[in-house]
C-alpha cells in the first residue's frame, strides 16, 4: 500500500515548497541511521518519505498527483527513483548535495548546521522507577577554544579566498537519478568561509573546531522503558560557520533485575513457597521497589496464585498512576527429605482424602484449567 505523500510528510495539501522542504529535511535528520541504527525500519520508512518528497517536491508531479492520485503519476511515466539508490548517502546527495551531518543543512548562508550524536546510558530498574540525574560522557566535535572557530592562530590576519574569490561556494553540475543537477557545493579550498587564515590555528589546525570529550548531566524521568530515547537539543557537533549545533540522542538502557520481570508498567516476582506452608497459611517475604514487604498468604493457596500488590508497579511517563506488582506464588514441593520429614509425610499422605483436593463447586474444565496455568 503507498500512503499519500502528504500524510507521510505530515504537511497539510496547501503546504508551500519551502515549508515542504523544511520538513522533508527536518524528518530526513531523525530517520538517518547515525541517529536510527535502533530502529531497523528507518531506511524503509527514509525511503518513503524521499518518495513522498520526490512527488511534493516537483511542481508538475504534485500537481498530477492532486488530480488524479497515483495512479495518474503511474500513467504518465512518473516512477520514484527513490528506491533505486543504493544506500542513505545516495540519497542525500541527490536531494540535498551532500550527507545532511557533514554538508549542506545549514540555516544560512554558508552555516552548516552540527551533526547530530547518539550516547548510551544504562540505569536500574529502581532508578527507572523513580527518576534518575544520570551523567553520560562523550564525545563531540566542538567550537576550538583557541582561535575561537575562525581557525587563524590569534593575531594573525585571514585572507579573501582566491579560488571562489570570498563567495565561499562554487557551482557544480552533476548527473544523478533525477537528470542533470546545477549545485552549489562549499568552495574546497576555503570550506565556505570565503577566506582562509594566513597562518591556521596550531590547535585545530585551521579547521576551527575540535574533538573534545564531555560529561553531561541529564535528567532521565521516572517510568523511562529500556530503549527510549532522549532528545537534548543542541548538544551535538558544533556546527560551522556560525550554524547551530546538531542534537545529542541519549538511548536509556535499564538493565535487567533478576528478582522483577517488567510488562509494561506492570511488575512480576515469582516468589517460592513450601508446599506445607501454602497448605497451611502464611507469610511470605515479597521483594519491591521499596524493599521487602511481608504478605499474608492463606491456608489452602494453590500453585500459581497471583497476589497483585496494586499500585506498585513502575509510573508512566507524565502521569501519575503506577502499574502493580503482580506476584506468582510458585509452591514448591520439598525435595532431600530428612528421615523425620519423610515419616510425617508418609502420615500425612495416608491421612489425605478426596475432600483434602476438592475446591467448593469447582468444575473439571476449571479444575483443568488451574491445572494447566
Ligand atoms: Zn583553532
Ligand atoms: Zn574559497
Amino acid at each position: 500500500m503507498r500512503r499519500d505523500p502528504y500524510e507521510v510528510l505530515g504537511v497539510a495539501r496547501g503546504t508551500e515548497d519551502g515549508e515542504i522542504k523544511r520538513t522533508f529535511r527536518k524528518l530526513a535528520r531523525e530517520l538517518h541511521p547515525d541517529v536510527n541504527r535502533h530502529d531497523p525500519e528507518a531506511e524503509e520508512k527514509f525511503k518513503e518519505a524521499a518518495e513522498a518528497y520526490e512527488i511534493l517536491s516537483d511542481p508538475e508531479r504534485r500537481a498530477t498527483y492532486d488530480r488524479y492520485g497515483f495512479e495518474g503519476l503511474d500513467s504518465r511515466g512518473f516512477s520514484s527513483q527513490a528506491h533505486g539508490f543504493g544506500s542513505f548517502a545516495d540519497i542525500f546527495d541527490a536531494f540535498f548535495g551532500g550527507d545532511p551531518f557533514g554538508g549542506s543543512f545549514g540555516r544560512g548562508p554558508g552555516r552548516v548546521q552540527g551533526g547530530d550524536l547518539a550516547v548510551e546510558v544504562e540505569i536500574s530498574l529502581e532508578d527507572a522507577a523513580r527518576g534518575v540525574e544520570a551523567e553520560v560522557a562523550y564525545e563531540l566535535v566542538d567550537t576550538c577554544e583557541h582561535c575561537h572557530g575562525n581557525g587563524a592562530e590569534p593575531g594573525t590576519p585571514i585572507e579573501t579566498c582566491e579560488r571562489c574569490g570570498g563567495a565561499g561556494r562554487l557551482r557544480a553540475v552533476t548527473r544523478t537519478a533525477f537528470g542533470q543537477l546545477v549545485r552549489e557545493q562549499a568552495c574546497d579550498v576555503c570550506g565556505g568561509d570565503g577566506k582562509v587564515p594566513t597562518q591556521p590555528c596550531v590547535e585545530c589546525q585551521g579547521r576551527g573546531r575540535r574533538a573534545v570529550r564531555k560529561s553531561l548531566k541529564i535528567d532521565v524521568p521516572a517510568g523511562i522503558a529500556d530503549e527510549q530515547r532522549i532528545r537534548l537539543s543542541g548538544r551535538g557537533n558544533a556546527g560551522e560557520r556560525g550554524g547551530p549545533p546538531g542534537d545529542l540522542y541519549v538511548l536509556v538502557r535499564v538493565a535487567e533485575d533478576e528478582r522483577f520481570l517488567r510488562d509494561g508498567s506492570d511488575l512480576v516476582t515469582v516468589v517460592d513457597i513450601p508446599a506445607p506452608a501454602a497448605a497451611l497459611g502464611s507469610s511470605v517475604n515479597v521483594p519491591t521497589l521499596e524493599g521487602d514487604e511481608e504478605i499474608e498468604v492463606p491456608a489452602g493457596t494453590q500453585p500459581g496464585t497471583v497476589v497483585t500488590l496494586r499500585g506498585r508497579g513502575m509510573p508512566a511517563i507524565g502521569r501519575g498512576r503506577r502499574g502493580d506488582q503482580r506476584v506468582v506464588l510458585n509452591v514448591v514441593i520439598p525435595r532431600n527429605l530428612s528421615e523425620r520429614q519423610r515419616e510425617l509425610l508418609e502420615e500425612l499422605r495416608d491421612s489425605i482424602t478426596e475432600h483434602n483436593l476438592e475446591e467448593p463447586d469447582e468444575s473439571l474444565l476449571a479444575k483443568v484449567r488451574r491445572a494447566f496455568r
